[in-house]
């Protein structure tokens, strides 16, 4: 590495530095319509903000009544709208490098002009970088989120949907349900069948339980053979049916495993979210049901009964 102490200043420098100080001040100041958005994107890595300033910037050369964005990222959609729509529409594939970042459609009452879809074109080619960043960002944000086997929510994801569910429990009084569901003598089938068929296993098991739910409710797995179903406005009476539903689906699943086929079960706890409860012991009265499923048998539910 090179020392910087070593280093000597050279008699060219102030002419450059004062060359550099020059090309900050036009930069900052220059009335260039691209630069400016360019530069306003580059404050950013919310995909959302980003789309508001290319609304904002491209409004003010090319007016338009509504904007429509949509992308699919990490399976998830994307939308971004703002405005009313017009019968004339011009709609652009956003690519960079072979890879696509989303649809962004303009609407107008007026018919676009060439010069204007010219102006357009390349307003977003100097928008492109920036949003491929924002796009790669939200990409790599839900893969810290993700489990990697099933596809479902991991652990992490679990703690923060935890959080959020325990405040908005508390603000708006509405009940939330967490449903803990553990494959049973699990380790068995991985000793008798091996990790692969046990691993075809947990990911079959992941999209039963996302079958089994309303759109509303979310399923995590948040250990090995653990996983975890968090239900919006769902009442004790409501989280237990739902999990007797879940447990079925388990036991519905049929894995090839040599002359019969293989199936598993699972053992349930629920436990509804008490008021002013921290998420550590919603979770702790959750498990505490999931054991007592376990010392009663397995391949049952138990609630954790709130005294009520
Ligand atoms: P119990 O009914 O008491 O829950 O018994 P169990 O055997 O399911 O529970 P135990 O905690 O003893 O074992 C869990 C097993 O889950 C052990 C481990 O090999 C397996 N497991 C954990 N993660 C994975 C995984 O990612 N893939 C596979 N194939 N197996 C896993
Ligand atoms: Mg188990
Ligand atoms: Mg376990």
């Amino acid at each position: 590495m090179k020392n910087l102490t070593s280093i000597q200043p050279s008699k060219t420098q102030p002419a450059r530095l004062a060359a550099l100080k020059q090309s900050f001040h036009d930069w900052n100041q220059s009335p260039d319509v691209l630069a400016k958005m360019a530069k306003r994107l580059s404050t950013t890595l919310s995909l959302e903000t980003q789309l508001g300033i290319i609304a904002e910037e491209i409004a003010q050369t090319i007016p338009f009544d509504a904007l429509n964005y949509r992308h699919r990222i990490a399976r998830q959609d994307f939308v971004f709208s703002t405005g009313m729509g017009g019968p004339h529409r011009c709609e652009y594939r956003l690519t960079l490098e072979g890879s696509y970042y989303g649809t962004l459609a303009f609407h107008r009452r007026q018919k676009f002009t060439d010069e204007e879809l010219t102006g357009l074109e390349m307003m977003l080619s100097a928008a492109i970088c920036p949003m491929r960043n924002a796009c790669q960002y939200i990409a790599i944000e839900q893969a810290a989120l993700t489990d990697a086997l099933t596809g479902i929510g991991n652990k992490r994801a679990l703690d923060e949907a935890l959080l959020r569910a325990s405040a908005l429990a508390d603000r708006h009084g509405a009940p939330w349900s967490l449903i803990l569901c553990d494959l049973d003598h699990f380790k068995l089938i991985n000793d008798n069948h091996g990790h692969v068929v046990g691993d075809h296993i947990l990911s079959r098991t992941a999209e039963k339980l996302e079958q089994a739910i309303r759109n509303s409710d979310t399923v995590y797995r948040f250990g090995g053979e653990e996983f975890a179903v968090l239900l919006p406005h769902t009442s004790e009476q409501e989280a237990r049916e739902v999990a007797e539903r879940i447990r079925l689906a388990i036991e519905s699943i049929r894995v090839d495993g040599g002359e019969t086929p293989l199936t598993v079960t699972g053992s349930c706890g629920v436990a509804t979210h008490l008021a002013d409860e921290a998420p550590e012991q919603w979770l702790a009265r959750a498990d505490e049901a999931l054991y007592r499923a376990k010392a009663q048998g397995r391949n049952c539910t138990r609630v954790f009964a709130s005294i009520s």
